[in-house]
């Protein structure tokens, strides 16, 4: 029976994953996510049926359009399939709990994101707006954190803290980037918001680092942050209070 439910969830995370695919690359161009149906951006033919199984479409048709042969993107069912993980992951780790739950909202919206991100370096405040009403609402609900104002506290450090690093170093934060810090404070509180905030700078000045050396990034040309918030977000989700109370116990020592 777990493995049965094991593979029901994974499936909702590829159909969604799918459909967050979808979202990122059309919200921030306040096109509708009904119209125009799937289609080809090369030839516009619409999408059949049978080409919109998340994943297997695309092993089928071996990553082209069955009708003009454009290759489709791998991030398709890259999203997909890191989608369906993750939420794998979250019922692995927390069961049919509130905290799963949260965790869902979390990984939906970070995959969003990172679309729209990535693909237009934007970060959509309706996505932004609308996640943070669904996990207030089960913050200050059903599964409030320790003690109960901990998420509004964690919404306003995560805002600040961000807010203070764009002002000090004169806009090399975006907007974006601060708004999602707020939004990510509700989902974590102080503690653990914090402890994103120190996640991303590291991946983002190492990956940037990395980049550079390897020339694909150019020193004052922005990129995209959202990736790297995502990934640090993923490892606090998972391994967060664990970290923290490392962390207390060493410094204690
Ligand atoms: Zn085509």
């Amino acid at each position: 029976m777990e493995l049965v439910w094991g593979l029901y969830v994974f499936t909702c995370g590829l159909i969604l994953g799918s459909f967050y695919h979808v979202a990122g690359l059309r919200l921030p161009k306040k096109q509708s996510m009904l119209w125009p149906r799937s289609h080809c951006s090369s030839c516009k033919k619409t999408l059949k049926a049978i080409d919109l199984f998340p994943v297997l479409s695309y092993l089928l048709l071996k990553g082209k359009c069955r009708h003009c042969s454009q290759r489709i993107s791998y991030t398709y069912p890259l999203v997909e399939l890191v989608t369906a993980m993750l939420f794998l992951g979250a019922w692995l780790a927390f069961g049919w709990s509130w905290n799963f739950a949260v965790s869902l909202l979390l990984i939906s919206m970070l995959m969003i994101i990172i679309v729209s991100d990535l693909a237009y370096m934007l970060i959509p405040d309706k996505v932004l707006l609308s996640f943070a009403a669904a996990v207030l609402l089960l913050r200050i609900s059903v599964h409030p954190l320790d003690p109960w104002w901990s998420a509004l506290a964690g919404g306003a450090a995560g805002f600040l803290l961000l807010f203070m690093i764009a002002v000090l170093s004169k806009g090399g934060m975006g907007g974006g980037d601060i708004k999602l810090f707020g939004v990510l404070g509700l989902f974590f509180g102080v503690q653990e918001v914090i402890l994103v905030f120190f996640l991303s700078v590291l991946f983002g000045a190492l990956f940037g680092m990395l980049g550079w050396l390897a020339g694909k990034v150019k020193k004052g040309v922005p990129f995209a942050f959202g990736p790297y918030i995502a990934i640090a977000s993923m490892i606090a989700l998972f391994f967060g209070s664990d970290m923290i109370d490392w962390y207390i116990y060493l410094s204690g020592k």
